[in-house]
């Protein structure tokens, strides 16, 4: 296991790398970001986007989506796959958002987990994004990347969220989702990452040690 200070060189490397990591989920508010998330789960951040467009000009706020009917909201987001169920989940949300919070998104981790449909990986997305509250964001590419880097050993993603969160500062973490989530689309691949081309790869444990991680 690599100390604090060897995974923050790393990261400072892969942060010269890819300076414009950001969150690729376009949005102008908590309120879309919120739900964009939600339907980025198993769907690309490129169609998300594509389908908010519409999404948002035909139900912009809390109150369309809480008083739409199913029907409606699953052929808008159909493509995002998993439609039934982010329908549900979206209007659940809103309700929530509409009747528990008055409209407003919370900016806590605890009341935004209480949301329908909205996990860990969510909730940090939306804090460290909208609010500038630190959230480390455990999705598919920060999950084969910590462990490749030797950050980590667990698969469970809260396991992961709660090593990272102790190997890194907080004022590192939202930055930290960006930047592994570029390197891991640009160069540290699944199921195989182009090491010859890679940033940090005399930093990595991987080389030479576990391919199958
Ligand atoms: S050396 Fe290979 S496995 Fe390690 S971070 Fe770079 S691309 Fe990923």
């Amino acid at each position: 296991m690599p100390t604090s200070r060897e995974a923050e060189r790393l990261l400072d490397r892969l942060e010269q790398r890819y300076p414009d990591a950001k969150c690729a989920l376009v949005h102008d508010s908590a309120w879309q970001l919120l739900i964009a998330t939600i339907l980025s789960a198993q769907c690309t951040d490129k169609r998300v986007n594509q389908v908010t467009v519409t999404l948002f000009r035909e139900l912009p706020t809390a109150v369309e989506m809480a008083t739409a009917c199913q029907a409606v909201v699953e052929n808008l987001i159909h493509s995002t796959g998993f439609y039934r169920n982010k329908a549900k989940h979206l209007i659940g949300c809103a309700q929530a958002v509409l009747y528990q919070h008055a409209g407003e998104v919370p900016a806590s981790l605890k009341e935004l987990i209480a949301l329908p449909g909205v996990g860990r990986k969510t909730a940090n997305v939306v804090l460290g994004n909208v609010f500038d509250i630190p959230g480390m964001v455990v999705d598919t590419h920060v999950k084969r990347l910590s462990r490749r880097f030797g950050w980590t050993k667990k698969s469970d993603p809260v396991q992961i969220e709660k090593e990272l969160s102790l190997l890194l500062p907080p004022q590192r973490w939202t930055q930290c989702g960006h930047t592994l989530i570029e390197h891991g689309r640009a160069c540290c691949k699944a199921p195989t990452p182009n090491c010859s081309q890679c940033p940090v790869v005399e930093f990595c444990p991987r080389i030479g040690v576990d391919k199958s991680r």
